[in-house]
C-alpha cells in the first residue's frame, strides 16, 4: 500500500463544489488502495479576507491574535473536505495542526516546523479513512496556534511527506505545473517537465508563487520527490527531484517577480564604523529579514541607506527606523510600497557574461527605470516600478526565448 500525501490549494477548494469535485478525486486515489492524506489550503480570497478584518481592527494586528484568527480559513475547508468525502460513501476525519501536532516555533505569522506527530495520523489510515489536514498552521510548545507564512501550505504537505516517509508529494494547484514564468501574466510562459531542487529554491526565492520556498528546502533536505500538477486536468506536471544528467542546464531557465517587498531609504546617516550594525540590529531582533542592501556615500561624511523588506513587515520597520534614525542622528527615513522586484534564474548563467548587460539593456529598451540591483552566480535582480512589472516580465522572457526549448549549456559554451 503506498502513502501518498496530496495538498490542494486554495483556488482548488475555492467553493463547496469544487471541495466535492476534489473530494472525488482523491476518493479515486483511496480506492486504488493507497493510504491518504490530503492537505487543504484556505478558500482562495480567505486568507487575504482575514488579514483585512484584522487591520481593520487593529493598526498592527497583534501576530498571535493574528495566527488565531488566520488558521480558521483552513479549518473551514478541512472540515467541508471530510463531510464531502462521507457524503460520497468513504470515511474521512479533519485534523487541525494542532491536534496532529504539527509542532512550530513560536515566530506567529512565520513559524517554522521543528517537529510533526505520525502516531494520530497513522492510527487513523490504520481505520481506513482518508485523513486531511488543514494546512499552513501549527502549534508551540505552550499551546498557542501558529501559522507558517504565506503559502505555507505548501509547507505542511511536504513536512508531512517526509516525516511519514510518502511514496509521494502531489502539489495540486490552479496551473499545470511550473512554467518558465508565471503563465497567468506571460502567455508564452513554457511548462518545465523536470526542475532540480537547487534550481527550484532560487525561482520560489525569487516570487514563483508556485511552491513555498521552505517547501522545497523540506524536499531537498529529506530527497521527496515533488509533484507540481493541476487540480483540473489529469495532466503530468513538473517534477522537482534531484539533479540528475539528462536534466537540461539552460542559460535561464525563469523569469520571476515578487511583489512582496517594500524598500526603505535611512537619509543622511553619519558614515561611520557601527552605523550599518545599529540600523540593522533592532530590525533583525524584530524577526524582520532584510534583502538587498545599497549605501551611497554623499561627501564621506554622510551616506544614504536603502535596503528591501518584506511588505507585510513594512510598517513595523518604519516604527522601529524612526527610533533609531533619531538616536543615531540621521536626517529622515523614506519609503516606497509601489516597488517589485524582477528576476532572471539560471544555473547555466555561471559560466556566461554577459547576462545581466543583456537584462538591463531590455528593460531600458522598455523604458523601466531600474532602482536597485543584486546579483549572484545564477541570478540577477532588478527593482523596479510595480506599475511595469508585466511589461518587464513579458520583454525578457521573450528576449531570452524561453518559449522556445532553449539549448543545454553544452551547446552554447
Ligand atoms: P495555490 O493556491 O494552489 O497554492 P498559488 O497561487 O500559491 O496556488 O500558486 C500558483 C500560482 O503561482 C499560479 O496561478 C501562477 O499565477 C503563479 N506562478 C508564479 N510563477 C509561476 C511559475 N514560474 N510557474 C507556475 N506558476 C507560477
Ligand atoms: N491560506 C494560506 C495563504 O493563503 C496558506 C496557503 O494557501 O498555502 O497564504
Ligand atoms: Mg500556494
Amino acid at each position: 500500500m503506498a502513502l501518498i500525501v496530496q495538498k490542494f490549494g486554495g483556488t482548488s477548494v475555492g467553493s463547496p463544489e469544487k471541495i466535492k469535485a476534489v473530494a472525488q478525486r482523491v476518493i479515486r486515489s483511496h480506492r486504488q488502495g493507497n493510504r491518504m492524506v490530503v492537505v487543504l489550503s484556505a478558500m482562495s480570497g480567505e486568507t487575504d479576507r482575514l488579514t483585512g478584518l484584522a487591520h481593520g481592527v487593529q493598526r498592527m494586528p497583534d501576530l498571535r491574535e493574528m495566527d488565531m484568527l488566520l488558521a480558521t480559513g483552513e479549518q473551514v475547508t478541512v472540515a467541508l473536505f471530510a463531510m464531502a468525502v462521507k457524503e460520497a460513501g468513504c470515511d474521512a476525519i479533519s485534523l487541525l495542526g494542532d491536534q496532529v501536532a504539527i509542532h512550530t516555533d513560536n515566530m506567529h505569522t512565520k513559524a517554522r516546523i521543528e517537529s510533526i506527530d505520525e502516531a494520530l495520523i497513522n492510527k487513523y489510515l490504520d481505520q481506513g479513512k482518508i485523513v486531511t489536514i488543514a494546512g499552513f498552521q501549527g502549534v508551540t510548545d505552550r499551546g498557542d496556534i501558529t501559522t507558517l507564512g504565506r503559502g505555507g501550505s505548501d509547507t505542511t504537505a511536504v513536512a508531512l511527506a517526509a516525516a511519514m516517509k510518502a511514496d509521494a508529494c502531489e502539489i495540486f494547484t490552479d496551473v499545470e505545473g511550473v512554467y518558465t514564468t508565471d503563465p497567468n501574466i506571460c502567455s508564452k510562459a513554457r511548462k518545465i517537465d523536470r526542475i532540480s531542487y537547487d534550481e527550484m529554491l532560487e525561482l520560489a526565492s525569487l516570487g514563483a508563487k508556485v511552491l513555498d520556498i521552505r517547501s522545497v528546502g523540506i524536499a531537498k533536505r529529506y530527497s521527496v520527490p515533488v509533484h507540481v500538477r493541476s487540480t483540473f486536468s489529469e495532466n503530468i506536471g513538473t517534477w522537482v527531484v534531484e539533479e540528475d544528467k539528462i536534466m537540461e542546464s539552460m542559460l535561464v531557465s525563469g523569469i520571476t517577480y515578487s511583489k512582496n517587498e517594500a524598500r526603505i531609504t535611512i537619509k543622511k546617516v553619519p558614515d561611520q564604523p557601527g552605523i550599518a550594525a545599529k540600523i540593522f540590529l533592532p530590525i533583525s531582533d524584530a524577526g524582520i529579514l532584510v534583502d538587498m542592501i545599497i549605501q551611497n556615500t554623499h561627501d564621506g561624511k554622510l551616506t544614504d541607506m536603502t535596503f528591501t523588506v518584506l511588505r507585510r513587515d513594512y510598517d513595523r520597520a518604519m516604527e522601529i527606523l524612526k527610533k533609531v534614525a533619531e538616536e543615531i542622528g540621521a536626517e529622515a527615513v523614506t519609503g516606497d510600497k509601489d516597488i517589485a522586484k524582477v528576476s532572471i534564474v539560471g544555473v547555466g548563467m555561471r559560466n556566461q557574461p554577459g547576462i545581466a548587460s543583456t537584462m538591463f539593456q531590455i528593460l531600458a529598451k522598455e523604458g523601466v527605470n531600474m532602482m536597485m540591483v543584486s546579483t549572484s552566480e545564477i541570478k540577477v535582480s532588478c527593482i523596479i516600478a510595480e506599475k511595469y512589472t508585466e511589461l518587464a516580465v513579458r520583454a525578457l522572457h521573450d528576449a531570452f526565448a524561453l518559449d522556445k526549448e532553449n539549448m543545454p549549456l553544452e551547446e552554447t559554451v
